[in-house]
């Protein structure tokens, strides 16, 4: 993301392909490297273990992937982003939008309902599939297939959901969007956070303990996360290929604790940007 090369990244600890659990030394399965570059703050994956097709991973039923709340018709979905997206752009009237990773299309069809022209890109068949027959997605405007052979210079909105940190490389993939964006276009993501205080607590633990093992990350099972981000990691990105920061917030999130302790530690996951949720606007420059 920041363009640093490789004497500025640390060894952070491995990451086992399931559930770590307590004692990761003790339970058997393939382990990859995680590291951060200390320029950005960016946690990646090193190696980066690779699949064939997309399909290896998504190309599974939509019912197994997402929980069964997911496909519970909710009409606050995607409300707060759509207001954030007016504040952030009042002047632009029926925005161009484009969702990338479409899943079942609940986004697709918050924006159509609030006076979007929205088109959408959806990698996995199962997926798109269940956009066009319970979302009741025009097919027209959802493209199965990878980010590509999009047109230049024509979309004012681009929301990126919970898509970049499965990608292999996401500073050209955030490239590629840039071209598809108008100037002065703005591009929604919500990525995991690298300073996750949770995920933080827990390493210190197996630290502790003598674990060379880390809780960050997923690249070797679902939800196959290969990266976490900064702020700093897309303020750097940005000054490479001209975009700023317009706005973010971090989400706490669930803490994976025992429900008594939420109560004191949500708070301070919120007053010390530690939650596990990043939500960044970048504006494309000029
Ligand atoms: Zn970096």
């Amino acid at each position: 993301m920041c363009g640093s090369n490789c004497d500025l990244f640390s060894l952070m600890g491995s990451r086992l392909n399931n559930s770590q659990g307590f004692r990761p030394s003790k339970k058997i399965g393939v382990s990859t490297t995680v590291m951060k570059c200390e320029n950005c703050g960016l946690i990646f994956s090193n190696p980066m273990p690779k699949i064939d097709t997309l399909g290896d991973h998504y190309d599974v039923p939509a019912i197994d992937y997402w929980n069964k709340l997911y496909f519970k018709k909710n009409s606050g979905y995607f409300e707060e982003q759509i207001d954030w997206y007016r504040n952030l752009s009042p002047n632009i009237k029926c925005a161009k939008a484009l969702d990338i990773g479409a899943g079942i299309g609940k986004c697709m069809k918050a924006l159509s309902n609030a006076g979007f022209e929205v088109s959408g890109i959806e990698p996995s068949p199962s997926f798109a599939k269940k956009a066009i027959e319970i979302n009741l997605i025009d097919p027209d405007h959802l493209k199965i297939c990878s980010v590509e052979e999009v047109p230049e210079d024509y979309f004012d909105f681009v929301t990126f959901g919970a898509v970049l940190e499965h990608l292999y490389d996401p500073s050209s993939s955030i490239q590629k969007v840039m071209k598809w964006l108008k100037p002065s276009g703005l591009v929604h993501l919500e990525v995991p956070s690298a300073s996750w205080l949770v995920g933080k607590l827990v390493n210190l633990t197996y630290k502790l303990i003598g674990q060379r093992y880390v809780t960050n990350l997923s690249p070797m099972h679902p939800p196959y996360h290969l990266y976490e981000f900064t702020l700093e990691s897309f303020k750097k990105n940005g000054e490479r290929f001209n975009y700023e920061i317009a706005d973010h917030k971090f989400y706490v999130g669930d803490t994976f604790l025992p429900i008594p302790l939420d109560w004191f530690i949500k708070p301070i996951m919120q007053g010390t940007k530690s939650g596990m949720q990043l939500a960044v606007w970048l504006r494309k420059g000029k």
